[in-house]
């Protein structure tokens, strides 16, 4: 007899040909996560099992598994062979004091074993009942489901948990993604919303030195560092923003201020996902949220992108929908930190709400865009 945790996966990406890949994709995800805890996790029919950890990391085990996208749930339970007197002398040793009512599940998928599931309920029913004067059956809302899992190969499979996991798909099957990362509440949200859906994400963040501080880069790297718990391992470019900002505030109308900044970012986010063969940029917006995001911003800001798709996950999510989900994965308190933003730097009373291309391209014309840009990407700096 063992503890072991069983760990179930979604049914959505398991059709045609790619099964094995995502299956292996996600087995690879779950050793990773689990290394710390030295067990062993292995694949058996349509799940995988974790198995010969010290039971009382099981409870972080677990906690850690509800993190890895691609599960759909987790049990924790006990191992034992496929034999009835195994079975049997279990449920008699049963703690069940604290439960008014229950109910017992079979599903034997092992057919040679000799009792049928149906038998085997209603035998294994009266046997906890005959233990447990002050228990009644209660099929339809029991307090505990007792669950015998028969697999073929002789082993078994008692539980009374479904956790429910993040669900999604494994990280690394959807290409890696450029996050756009600030130290705002959205962009840390969007990055864990696209690794949900199976992307892998590298992050890019623009800071103002000395406008802002050192402490608003660690701030940065610190919401990189919780959205990588669920991502994975991310990389992080940092770009020096400074100069450009410099450059823009001098020359530039001062409505266009946050346009402009918005074009250039993207013109280096662009560059350096694809030098570094990122498939998208990814951003925190979120529709009329803010002056820079309304759909003309966002249609002028776009513009500026000549290959790439920019995802927005949040789009059309209100701000606490985004806060709900920033708390759950504990970035929140670091978001709220109140360190400045490079966008809030020389920041215009009144930025223009409905910008055109056509005035970003002329105020555009006051700057040399190409050689900042290219001086802003020779200075980026990579943290892992
Ligand atoms: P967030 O909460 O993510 O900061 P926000 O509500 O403050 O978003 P904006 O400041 O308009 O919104 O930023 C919109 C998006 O632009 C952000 O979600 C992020 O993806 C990107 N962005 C803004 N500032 C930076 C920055 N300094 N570095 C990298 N990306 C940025
Ligand atoms: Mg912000």
């Amino acid at each position: 007899m063992s503890n072991v945790v069983l760990i179930r996966y979604g049914e959505l990406f398991l059709k045609g040909k790619n099964k094995k890949y995502f299956e292996n994709v996600l087995l690879d995800n779950i050793k990773y996560n689990l290394k710390k805890f030295d067990c062993k996790v292995s694949k058996i029919s349509g799940r995988y099992l974790v198995e010969g950890y010290d039971v009382e990391n099981e409870e972080s085990i677990i906690a850690q598994l509800q993190k890895i996208f691609g599960i759909h749930s987790v049990s924790p339970a006990i191992l034992i062979e496929s034999s009835k007197s195994a079975i049997y002398s279990h449920f008699r040793n049963l703690d069940l004091s604290l439960y008014h009512t229950f109910r017992v599940t079979v599903n034997r998928a092992d057919k040679t074993f000799p009792v049928t599931s149906y038998d085997m309920q209603r035998e294994l029913g009266a046997e906890v009942l005959m233990h447990n004067k002050h228990l009644k059956v209660n099929l339809a809302n029991p307090e505990i489901e007792l669950q015998v899992d028969i697999r073929e190969g002789g082993y078994t499979f008692i539980f009374d948990k479904i956790i429910p996991c993040s669900n999604g798909m494994p990280v690394g099957t959807a290409g890696t993604g450029l996050l756009l990362l600030s130290g705002g509440i959205d962009s840390p949200v969007a990055g864990y919303m696209m690794a949900k859906r199976g992307m892998k994400l590298a992050a890019i963040h623009f800071h103002s030195y000395p406008y802002t501080s050192e402490q608003a880069k660690q701030k940065v790297v610190e919401l990189a560092k919780i959205v990588s718990e669920y991502s994975g391992s991310i990389k992080l470019h940092i770009v020096t923003f400074t100069k450009i900002q410099e450059a823009i505030h001098k020359k530039c109308k001062p409505d266009y201020m946050i346009t402009i900044m918005r074009r250039i970012m993207m013109r280096i986010a662009e560059s350096i996902a694809m030098q570094n063969g990122y498939k998208c940029l990814i951003t925190g917006e979120s529709l009329g949220q803010v002056a820079s995001q309304t759909v003309e911003s966002i249609t002028v800001t776009n513009n500026v992108i000549t290959t790439l798709p920019v995802l927005r996950p949040l789009i059309g999510m209100d701000k606490e929908e985004i806060t709900v989900i920033s708390k759950k994965i504990n970035a929140f308190e670091t978001s709220i930190l109140p360190y400045e933003d490079c966008c809030t730097v020389f920041l215009p009373e009144h930025p223009v709400i409905k910008p055109t291309v056509k005035s970003a391209c002329h105020q555009e014309k006051f700057l040399d865009i190409q050689a900042l840009i290219d001086e802003a990407l020779s200075n980026a700096e990579i943290i892992e």
